[in-house]
């Protein structure tokens, strides 16, 4: 059997981010992940991070996984339709990029730091001496090996087979998303835009996220969309791209149930396994990777309970998020055309995403009748 200090399920964002903050704070750390590939394979995603991001890792590690930075929004009332309006950001929206060259960026730099990797997939978890006090969690990977460790970190995504382990439920509410890589012709120039179409029912929105050689387009909603939504998708790219070349794959998104249990005995639930995604946007690269920092800070310091206080500012920073989204929403459904040309609105849209502002800070500038609408439409959103 092999013993580290901690065992990470998962080398994804965020499992790379609590590997490197481990291994910084001296901590052994063995990051297990079912690819052979450091930084695994490719992955179904936009790939569009912020600069959040940095919140977690120093700008230096994307520099060869960021294949272009946006700092245009072209927001449009409905796919396919001409009106449009374009906002343009002084500090860059995100930074596009190929989910395996980003990953590979992120756990090689905790490796560098001192985390080793393990490909390995793990089949059985043992958490069954964990709760008197003295236990220690163990994985079993496929072929038998054994590996344990004091503390286990759940980073191994939307399906966590820890989390089902400790008995915990699906997120209730989850975003059905569906990504189209294109590859064609072009004559619309998207180096350094991006386009956003919000959509009102079901709820979501269509994007389209400029790679280097190709255009990443989807539509993330509710379920409500699930069986039309690859037709969406390959209908709104080939109005973009002539004979497109589609490479289509979809997935869910979970979305935090707020006070979803996050630790328990000596396992942190951290990324898209705890539903660490934004819920305006489904941005769950820089939030998985912040929660992965967070627990190890906080494995570190010996004090789960500090995770537990960062996890509660999510819950409340999530809920402000939705309540962003609605009032998007709502603005659309009223006054499409007053909203897509609304500067001050996409401005602070900006701010939120690159890190500058917070919902929270955004939500506390509205008057008390607006947040009372608000508040009811959180309550009734299915997302
Ligand atoms: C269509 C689509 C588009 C998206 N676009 C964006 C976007 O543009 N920007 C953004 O920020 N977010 C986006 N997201 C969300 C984002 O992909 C996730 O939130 C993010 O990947 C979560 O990171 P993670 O590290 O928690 O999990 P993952 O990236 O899913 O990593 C989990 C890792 O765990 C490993 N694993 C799982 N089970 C086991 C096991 N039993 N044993 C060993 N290893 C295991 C997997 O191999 C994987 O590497 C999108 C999602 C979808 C579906």
């Amino acid at each position: 059997m092999t013993k580290s200090d901690v065992i990470i399920v998962g080398g994804g964002p965020s499992g790379s981010a609590a590997a490197y903050h481990l291994a910084r704070g001296g901590a052994r750390v063995r990051v297990v992940d079912s690819s052979d590939v450091l930084g695994g394979r490719y992955k179904t995603c936009g790939g569009g991070f912020t600069e959040k991001l940095w919140w977690t890792f120093p700008r230096s590690v994307f520099a060869e996984a960021a294949e272009n930075t946006v700092t245009n929004l072209r927001i449009r009332a409905r796919p396919n339709e001409e009106l449009s309006a374009v906002h343009h950001s002084d500090v860059p929206i995100a930074h596009m990029s190929m989910r395996s060259d980003l990953d590979r960026s992120l756990l090689g730099f905790a490796v560098d730091h001192g985390a080793e990797f393990q490909p390995g997939k793990v089949e059985q978890i043992s958490l069954d001496r964990v709760g008197n006090g003295n236990g220690r969690p163990s994985v079993t990977l496929q072929g038998g090996e054994k590996l344990t460790a004091d503390y286990l970190v759940a980073a191994d995504g939307a399906y966590s087979l820890v989390a089902r382990t400790m008995g915990l439920p699906r997120h209730r509410r989850q975003v059905v998303a569906v990504e189209d890589e294109a590859y064609g012709s072009t004559e619309e120039n998207w180096s350094g835009t991006i386009e956003i179409v919000p959509s009102i029912s079901p709820m979501g929105y269509f994007w389209v996220f400029p790679k280097a050689d190709h255009l990443s387009a989807g539509f993330g909603g509710t379920k409500k969309a699930a069986s039309r939504i690859k037709k969406w998708a390959r209908d709104y790219t080939d109005s973009h791209i002539e004979s497109a070349d589609h490479h289509l794959s979809g997935h869910y998104i979970p979305l935090r149930d707020p006070g979803y249990t996050s630790y328990r005995d000596r396992v942190f639930i951290v990324g898209d396994a705890g539903g660490f995604v934004d819920p305006c946007t489904a941005e769950g690269i820089s939030w998985g990777a912040l929660s992965g920092k967070s627990a190890a800070e906080s494995i570190v310091a010996g004090d789960p309970a500090q995770f537990g206080s960062w996890v509660d500012w999510v819950d409340s920073e999530f809920y402000a998020a939705r309540a962003f989204r609605n009032l998007l929403v709502l603005r659309v459904a009223l006054r499409s055309r007053q909203i897509l040309n609304d500067a001050g609105f996409w401005q602070t849209f900006f701010k939120i995403v690159s890190g500058r502002m917070t919902y929270q800070e955004w939500f506390s500038t509205l008057s008390r009748p607006t947040r009372g609408l608000l508040w009811t439409m959180n309550r009734f959103a299915p997302l």
